[in-house]
Order: structure tokens, then C-alpha cells, then sequence
């Protein structure tokens, strides 16, 4: 929803106001900014290894995000949420299908957010941004999605499977690269 309305009305009403919808978007995506801080302070807590560009700048941002307990929201925390998200480099987003957590920083954003944008356009995620960090997780999710998509060429017809496998094969490169380059969080701090 956030991505829809970023790339459709940036120019128009919604970029003028944080009211109604961006307002709640806002929250949402504090919300569950906060959820991927958290969730990244667990993983390293249990001895996971983090890698990229971006990984030590994550973890500072992930010591000192807020926790939003129990989910009641009051009425200003739709200003808070604004105000958070408005931290540039600071602000953790999961980015599940990139198979990588997103540590936004406009400035080294490869999938060109419009200026004075809060939050990535992750539907657009390029490699080799250096917004980009890696958990142990992300490298073991990298290699079971290789494993499908390497099932699912064995019956596509050739060029197909081709590309199919050369896919699979980019997702294995990528989680061998985090496992070259991974380091601890005492490491990392
Ligand atoms: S390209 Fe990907 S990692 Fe970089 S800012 Fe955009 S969503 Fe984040």
C-alpha cells in the first residue's frame, strides 16, 4: 500500500499531507519497523552472523529502536510514527522477497525513492545496494528458495529451465557470499 501511494501520488495531495491514509501508513510501518529491529536483536542474540554494507549501521539502529508494546495505539502516536521514520539510516524494514533486511539511508538507495522519502521502494530492491544487511537466516532462506526454483526447472523446457537455474544459482551465490563475509554483532560493535 505504502508503495502504491508513494509512486502514484508523490507529486499530488498525499505528499502534502500526513493525514488519513499516510497516517496510518505511518504507523503501520513503524510498527513493523520496530518489528524488524526487534526481530534483528533476537537473531544476533542467539549468535546468528549479519553481513553487508549496512550491517554495523543495523545494529546501532536496532539497540536503539523503540519497542511498541501491546499494540495500543494512541491517537499521537501517528506524529511519533512520522517523526521516527523521518530518521534517515536509522530505520530497519524487512524485505522478505529480497531475502534481506533493508537499513533505509536515501541517500544510498538503489531503488530511487523520491526525495524526502521515509521509507524504500522495496518492490524495486537492487543488488548491491548498500543499504542492504543479511542475517544467517536470510542465507538459509536463500538456498531453500534455490532448491525450488531448481525443482521447478527440472520439468520447465529448456530455455526456461535455463533461466530457472541460473536464478538458483545467483540465490546460492549470494548466501555463499554472506557466509564469506558474515561477522558477529561483538564483532561487528
Ligand atoms: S535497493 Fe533494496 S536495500 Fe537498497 S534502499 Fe532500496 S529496498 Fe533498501
Amino acid at each position: 500500500m505504502r508503495t502504491v501511494l508513494d509512486a502514484r501520488v508523490s507529486s499530488g495531495y498525499g505528499s502534502r499531507s500526513r493525514n488519513g491514509i499516510h497516517s496510518v501508513l505511518d504507523i503501520e510501518t513503524a510498527l513493523a519497523a520496530a518489528d524488524a529491529a526487534a526481530k534483528l536483536r533476537d537473531q544476533t542474540a542467539t549468535g546468528e552472523k549479519i553481513s553487508g554494507p549496512a550491517a554495523r549501521r543495523a545494529l546501532a539502529a536496532a539497540a536503539m529502536a523503540p519497542r511498541f508494546e501491546g499494540r495500543i495505539v494512541p491517537k499521537t502516536f501517528a506524529k511519533k510514527a512520522a517523526t521516527f521514520l523521518a530518521r534517515d539510516g536509522v530505520v530497519l524494514f524487512d524485505n522478505p522477497d529480497a531475502f534481506l533486511i533493508c537499513a533505509f539511508k536515501r541517500d544510498n538507495a538503489l531503488c530511487e525513492p523520491d526525495p524526502g522519502a521515509t521509507a524504500p521502494r522495496q518492490y524495486a530492491c537492487r543488488p548491491g545496494c548498500g543499504n542492504t544487511v543479511r542475517t544467517d537466516t536470510h542465507a538459509r532462506q536463500l538456498r531453500e528458495r534455490a532448491d525450488e526454483i531448481d525443482k521447478l526447472a527440472a520439468s520447465a523446457p529448456g530455455p526456461v529451465g535455463r533461466r530457472l537455474r541460473v536464478n538458483a544459482d545467483r540465490l546460492r551465490e549470494t548466501a555463499d557470499s554472506h557466509d564469506a563475509t558474515a561477522q558477529t554483532a561483538e564483532t561487528l560493535t
